[in-house]
């Protein structure tokens, strides 16, 4: 080990930083974020370095460095563009015993400063000893994903539950077990979205309990696995992948989001494809509230965003009426996904004021859709689950008033490395869909942005060098199904 990280409290301490450029005002501002008393020593600021003088949490003097400057001071950064003089000052604080820091080079002075992860009161720091600041600062993005933002608050529950559960529990292995329960489970899910008196009473009864048993009910995450990419999965999803017990998901979901899972997790497939004879929509509801109340955390992953056409509505409506802890976290969903990846901006403000998302489900064997909405003038119309009724739709659309020529794309297993994006429009598309075998899971844009995509097109799949899993296509077959997720 080249340096021994450790954190300083320096609360009052007076500091001092030769230089005012970008890097002088950085490391001034994390000193008196630290509570330091910061005195930037400069023959010329830079913007930041004089924003913070003015709003008073530094002070400037405008004139080059002296000797003098180190008296008083416990803390030195030396953060010129001057290799020499930050050696000078470094060696200078040296022979005085006060902390140097070079800006310019980590291997000369006492300390380096690392990047850093802050959710206070927990801290994360990243040193490579200098050699490649760069890398932390990378080591330090990778943290900041796998740490929730509202970690803090996660930290002072526990700060403020220690006494009681130290006077509690007295062996330590009693309280490793009952803060990991604490930290993996609901308690802390609570926590972060902001429920903390529920997590305070949930805390107490776990202690209550006796804090090393399992609790009487697990939880569900309800997430948006987006539409393909694993790319596009939100932070969030990604931490509770790592952490649920039980995967639930649809056909929808893409096996390159599915390896993401938590590998010892147990994964349960609950597609409805009829010819499966796969589990109905109250069957999935039900299968979510036992594995709950068996303790487990249940991650149910949905295709896209589950609250657009996904029927998260009512699976949560269901653990809602039997007391579960749930959350529901948003995904990119099959539009945006595919507008994004074939090009296609869906509200273009010279092309289109709004954009519609409806579905092409057919109800009682016809499509119901309310044409009147769907052929307004200067809107883009996104279609989901629109494939098997694609002639009738089109040609809907038409009869009610849109023009024949109308720009129309159907893309094919949008994000992913099989994606296809088939265009032309409402007279056309159709045909065209079917001579090129078009399958689900499809989505249809229809509008004149879809004339965009000639110039803003940029995807090209199979050109991107992503893992093989990533690769793999959809396993959806929206025809038989009728319904979508
Ligand atoms: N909750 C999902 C939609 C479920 S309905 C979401 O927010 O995206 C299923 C329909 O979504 C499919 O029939 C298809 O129209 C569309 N869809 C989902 N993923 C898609 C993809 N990768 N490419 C194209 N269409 C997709």
């Amino acid at each position: 080990m080249e340096q021994l990280p450790v954190f300083l409290n320096l609360r009052g301490w007076p500091c001092l930083v030769v230089g005012a450029g970008r890097v002088g005002a950085g490391k001034a501002e994390v000193l008196t974020a630290a509570g330091a008393r910061v005195r930037i020593v400069a023959p010329e600021a830079g913007a930041r370095a004089a924003e913070l003088a003015e709003a008073g949490r530094v002070s400037l003097d405008r004139r080059a460095f002296g000797d003098s400057d180190l008296d008083g001071c416990r803390l030195v950064v030396a953060a010129t563009d001057d290799r020499a003089l930050n050696r000078r000052i470094v060696a200078l604080a040296e022979s005085r015993g006060v902390l140097a820091n070079s800006a310019s080079e980590a291997r000369i002075g006492d300390f380096s400063m690392p990047a850093i992860v802050d959710r206070s009161p927990v801290l994360a720091a990243v040193s490579t000893g200098g050699a490649s600041p760069s890398l932390a600062r990378y080591v330090r993005a990778r943290l900041e994903t796998l740490i929730p933002r509202s970690f803090g608050r996660l930290a002072e529950l526990a700060r403020a539950a220690r006494p009681e559960v130290n006077a509690r529990l007295p062996r330590i292995s009693d309280r490793r077990a009952f803060w990991d329960r604490v930290f993996e489970g609901p308690i802390a899910e609570m926590a972060f979205a902001g429920r903390l008196d529920e997590a305070r009473a949930a805390l107490a009864a776990l202690l209550d309990s006796g804090g090393g048993s399992a609790p009487a009910t697990g939880e569900v995450y309800l997430v948006g696995a987006g539409p393909g990419d694993p790319d596009l999965l939100t932070f969030r999803a990604m931490r509770l992948m790592q952490q649920a017990d039980v995967v639930v998901h649809d056909r929808l979901v893409s096996p390159g989001v599915l390896a993401l899972a938590r590998r010892d997790a147990e994964v349960i497939y609950a597609g409805k494809r009829r010819a499966e004879h796969a589990i109905e929509q109250p069957g999935i509801n039900r299968l979510l509230v036992r594995l709950a109340r068996e303790g487990k955390r249940v991650l149910r992953l949905k295709g896209g965003d589950p609250f657009t056409f996904g029927r998260g509505g009512e699976e949560i409506a269901t653990l809602a009426e039997e007391g579960i802890p749930f959350q529901v976290v948003p995904g990119v969903t099959a539009a945006s996904g595919c507008a994004a990846y074939a090009g296609i901006p869906l509200t273009h403000r010279d092309h289109a004021h709004a954009c519609i998302f409806v579905t092409g489900n057919r109800v009682e064997g016809r499509v119901a859709l309310d044409w009147e909405a769907v052929t307004r003038p200067d809107q883009t119309v996104v279609v989901y689950m629109g494939l098997a009724s694609l002639h009738e739709i089109c040609a809907g659309l038409v009869r009610h008033g849109l023009d024949a020529a109308t720009p129309a794309a159907l893309v094919e297993q949008g994000t992913t490395e099989s994606q296809r994006v088939i265009e032309g429009c409402l007279g056309t598309l159709p045909d065209h869909a079917e001579g090129a075998a078009a399958r689900a899971p499809a989505l249809l844009i229809v509008g004149e942005v879809v004339r965009l995509r000639g110039r803003l097109d940029w995807y090209r799949p199979g050109e991107s060098g992503a893992p093989a899993h990533a690769h793999a296509t959809l396993a959806h077959s929206e025809g038989d199904s009728g319904r979508g997720d």
